[in-house]
C-alpha cells in the first residue's frame, strides 16, 4: 500500500489495525508531509518495532524516477516518472527568482481529450494518477528545493525560494476527468497538519468539463480556475478541441459564470495562439465580446512545438496585435512567459518523449 494514498483519517484507521492510537497517525502524517521523510527509519520518535511494522505494511511512494532534466539557467527542471503498471508522466518545476517557485503537476498519464495542438493528447488516456502519486510529484520537488535551494541561488546569483510557493495542475492529463483523486490530493496538500499549501496558491486548468467547473465552485477550498478556451466560436473550437462537441461554448460560459458568481474569484481563460488558425484580429474581437463583462483574465500562450503536427506558432507581432485588440476592449490580457521549451517542459509538450537532441529556437 502506498502510504501517500491515505488521508489522515485513512492513516488513523490503518494504524488502529496495528493497535496504535490516533496521535501516532498524526505523528507519521507530519513526518511525511512536513518533514518530508521518505524512509520509516528516519522517524526516530517511533519505536523500532513500529517502524518495522510500518515498513512491512506500506511503501512511501510508488513512482520510479526515470530522468531529470534541467535548463541551462538551472531555473526549470523536469522529472520523468514511471508509474506502477509502466505508464510514464512528467512534472515540471519553474523557479521565478526571488520569491516564487511553481510546480506543474500531472493528473493523468496521457489524456483522452484529443486536443489537436497538444502532445499529451496524442497519447490517449493511459491511466489516472492516484492522489498519492500527485502528492509524490509535489513532495519530490519540495525536497529538492529544501536541499538544493541554496546551491540554485548561488548559481543564479540571487535569492530563490527554498520551498514550493505555487502549484498548477497543468501537466499531463485533464484534472476534472480524474476529479475525486485530484481533489483528495488538493485537500491533503492544503491540510494545515500536513503540507499546508494555501488553496489560493493552487490553480487547476480544465479543457472545459462543465460538471467539474460546477463541482469546484461548490467546494469549500478556493482553488483558482483556468479554462482552456482557444477559440471564440463553436466551429473553430470543435476543430481544435473535440470536447467542444460535448460541451459547447455556451455550456462552458454558463458553468464559468456559475463559478465566478459563487466564488467571486477571477477565472483565467487560456488561449493558445496558432498561426493563421485562431490568431486573427477578427477572432481577437470575437473573443473580447465573448468574455466581456465576466470576472476574468485572458492568458495568451504562444503555441509550443509538438512533433508530428502541421501547426505553427503565431509570429510575435501577431501575438502582440491579438493582445492589443483584447486589451482595447478593456479586458485584462497577458502573454504567458515561455519556460522550459529546450527540455520540452513547456505547456502542451509533456508526452514523456526522449530528450530533444538539439535545442529548439522559437523565434
Ligand atoms: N488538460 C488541461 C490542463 C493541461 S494543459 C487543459 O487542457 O486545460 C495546460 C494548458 O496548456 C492548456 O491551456 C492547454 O490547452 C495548453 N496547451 C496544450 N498544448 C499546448 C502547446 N503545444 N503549446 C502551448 N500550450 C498548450
Ligand atoms: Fe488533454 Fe489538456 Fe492536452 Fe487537451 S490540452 S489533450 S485536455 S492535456
Amino acid at each position: 500500500m502506498n502510504i501517500y494514498d491515505l488521508d489522515l483519517q485513512g492513516l488513523t484507521a490503518q494504524l488502529a489495525e496495528l493497535g496504535q492510537p490516533a496521535f501516532r497517525a498524526r505523528q507519521i502524517y507530519a513526518h511525511l508531509y512536513k518533514k518530508l521523510a521518505n524512509d520509516f527509519a528516519a522517524m526516530t520518535d517511533l519505536s523500532a518495532a513500529l517502524r518495522e511494522q510500518l515498513a512491512a505494511k506500506f511503501q512511501i511512494g510508488g513512482l520510479e524516477l526515470v530522468r531529470e532534466q534541467t535548463t541551462d539557467d538551472g531555473l526549470t527542471r523536469k522529472v520523468l516518472w514511471r508509474c506502477p503498471g509502466n505508464a510514464v508522466i512528467e512534472t515540471v518545476l519553474m523557479i521565478y527568482p526571488p520569491d516564487r517557485a511553481t510546480i506543474c503537476v500531472s493528473t493523468q498519464a496521457g489524456c483522452a481529450m484529443g486536443c489537436v495542438f497538444c502532445a499529451t493528447g496524442k497519447l490517449g488516456l493511459l491511466r489516472n494518477i492516484s492522489s498519492g502519486e500527485i502528492m509524490e510529484q509535489v513532495l519530490h520537488f519540495e525536497r529538492y528545493l529544501r536541499t538544493e535551494g541554496a546551491a540554485i541561488a548561488k548559481r543564479h546569483g540571487g535569492p530563490v525560494p527554498d520551498h514550493i510557493t505555487n502549484l498548477v495542475f497543468m501537466g499531463m492529463g485533464e484534472p476534472f476527468a480524474n476529479y475525486d483523486r485530484w481533489w483528495a490530493a488538493v485537500e491533503r496538500l492544503n491540510d494545515k497538519q500536513g503540507f499546508n499549501l494555501g488553496a489560493r496558491n493552487m490553480t487547476v486548468s480544465t479543457v472545459g468539463l462543465v460538471k467539474g467547473i460546477r463541482q469546484l465552485a461548490d467546494e469549500a477550498l478556493q482553488v483558482n480556475l483556468a479554462v482552456s478556451l482557444h477559440a471564440p466560436n463553436d466551429q473553430l473550437r470543435s476543430e481544435l478541441m473535440p470536447v467542444n462537441d460535448r460541451f459547447d461554448i455556451s455550456d462552458l460560459m454558463d458553468a464559468v459564470r456559475y463559478y465566478t458568481d459563487k466564488t467571486h474569484r477571477r477565472v483565467s481563460f487560456e488561449y493558445v495562439l496558432l498561426d493563421d488558425k485562431n490568431d486573427t484580429p477578427e477572432l481577437a474581437a470575437q473573443l473580447a465580446s465573448l468574455v466581456k463583462g465576466m470576472l476574468c483574465h485572458v492568458n495568451l500562450i504562444p503555441w509550443n512545438p509538438v512533433p508530428g503536427t502541421p501547426l505553427t506558432r503565431s509570429h510575435r507581432e501577431r501575438v502582440t496585435a491579438f493582445q492589443r485588440v483584447v486589451q482595447a476592449a478593456g479586458i485584462s490580457c497577458t502573454v504567458r512567459v515561455e519556460r522550459g521549451v529546450e527540455i520540452a517542459a513547456a505547456c502542451g509538450q509533456l508526452a514523456a518523449l526522449p530528450a530533444p537532441t538539439s535545442p529548439m529556437n522559437l523565434y
